[in-house]
């Protein structure tokens, strides 16, 4: 099969060195891709905004099967576009990617199905948004309806920071303004997320993993797109896998094929694990980032056909098999991430680091330069996913870090503590 991924992060990275260990992939392409995926995949630079292009394409290349990475392609409804000129793609619809594109449709979607989340309220207008704050107190929980790159969520601490988040997102602090805002109530407990392949109508769990959101070391600092994860999430127990399949992923996969808008691709639930259980915090429509990178280490079955059953509703008599071992990833980032960094700066000493026993190293903002050879630069906020297997996290960790202390980029940096809570489970 000619496959092409939609993409250019380190998620793509995984699923494209993934996708190129299949026997069932003949010619890949990966659009727009970075340096580390042209190691895997031949790399095209293609606008993925214009359907048509991206169509043109894949008829142009024979193209048989097509692997959407990012979520802002899918609730723009690629996966229609692509389905509509007779080529099959990996994904949900453009209605089915609702449950990520509006927080509000999949916060109806759970009352009405009773799945467990934070109670809430939407609003359209500041003053009734405000009145609710004030009555409900704080902590409490403000985001704005759409797509805002893991910025449009405040979990705020006090009633005024509450009516400030408001402010800011009906004034169009998000880049435009919000039209509708979520405010929920404030969950207590362990974070995981969680990931199930769904078919339309048969869901199957992937692994579990948990990733860093904060920037510094001890979870400090502003939220960025994930610093690290590892997998598996020891908080989810064989237990709480099983609940979260029976009381919100499966109940989700029923209600959206009563609605006409089955869903196929991959869910991703994050989820908050309260004393009381589990507990939906959001959607997202598409794998994970950095999740992906430690579950494509631990998959041991061949991804392709498993992403062609998702998309042919073919789940029910499928299995995937894991790896026992433990994946970590810890991320490089630019200096100054995620507020304002420098691109184009010289990376060195991979080759060197992925030497390390159980090393994978995936470029998520990397590329070459015209005269400058295979020299790697940097050309993002997050630029390098360095990942490892081990028996356990302590070991995966240890040989991430060890791998790390090979490269040379004086203008990255990492967190030191990925991991952090898992070990000191270990450890117990
Ligand atoms: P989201 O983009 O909805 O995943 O939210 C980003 C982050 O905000 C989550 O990973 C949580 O850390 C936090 N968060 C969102 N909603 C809640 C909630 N209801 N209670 C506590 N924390 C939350």
């Amino acid at each position: 099969m000619n496959i092409l991924i939609l993409g250019s992060g380190g998620r793509e990275h995984a699923l494209a060195w993934k996708t190129a260990a299949s026997p069932f992939a003949d010619k890949l392409y990966c659009a727009p891709g970075n340096a580390g995926i042209a190691r895997e995949a031949q790399c095209v630079a293609l606008d993925l905004a214009d359907h048509k292009v991206v169509i043109a394409f894949c008829q142009a290349n024979k193209i048989d099967f097509v692997v959407v990475g990012p979520e802002v392609p899918l609730v723009a409804g690629i996966v229609d576009d692509l389905e509509a000129a007779g080529i099959k793609a990996f994904g949900p619809s453009k209605w089915a990617a609702r449950l990520e594109g509006s927080k509000g449709f999949t916060k109806d979607l759970c009352k009405a199905n009773k799945i467990p989340t934070a109670a809430y309220e939407r609003f359209k207008a500041a003053a009734a948004a405000k009145d609710y704050v004030r009555k409900k107190g704080a902590p409490i929980v403000v985001k704005a309806d759409g797509l805002a790159a893991g910025k449009g969520v405040v979990v705020a601490e006090s009633v005024a920071e509450a009516e400030a988040a408001i402010d800011m997102m009906f004034g169009g602090g998000l880049g435009e303004r919000a039209w509708e805002i979520v405010i929920e109530d404030c969950l207590i407990g362990e974070e995981a997320s969680f990931f199930a392949l769904c078919d339309g109508e048969t869901a199957i769990a992937l692994a579990s993993a948990q990733d860093h959101k904060r920037v510094g070391d001890g979870d400090k600092g502003p939220n960025t797109g994930g610093m690290g994860a590892y997998s598996p999430a020891p908080i989810m127990t064989p237990e709480m896998n099983a609940r979260v399949m029976d009381e919100i992923i499966m109940p989700t996969v029923r209600a959206m094929k009563a609605m006409g808008a089955p869903y196929k691709g991959v869910l991703f639930a994050g989820l908050m694990i309260t004393k009381g259980g589990p507990q939906l915090i959001e959607y997202n429509v598409r794998f994970g980032d950095p999740e992906t990178q430690v579950l494509m280490l631990r998959l041991m079955s061949d991804l392709v056909p498993a992403l062609i059953a998702a998309r042919d509703g073919q789940l029910k008599n499928f299995d995937l098999r894991w790896v026992p071992d433990a994946a970590l990833t810890v991320v490089m980032a630019a200096k100054g991430y995620p507020g304002a960094y420098k691109k184009g700066t010289l990376i060195e000493g991979l080759d060197a680091a992925a030497q390390v026993e159980g090393m994978e190293i995936f470029h998520a903002g990397t590329m070459t330069k015209t005269g400058e050879g295979e020299k790697i630069f940097s050309n993002g906020g997050r630029v390098l996913n360095v990942c490892a297997r081990g028996n356990t996290v302590r070991e995966a960790q240890q040989r991430a870090y060890s791998a790390i202390d090979k490269i040379n980029w004086p203008d990255g940096f990492c967190r030191r503590d990925i991991g952090w809570q898992a070990i000191a489970r270990e450890q117990r």
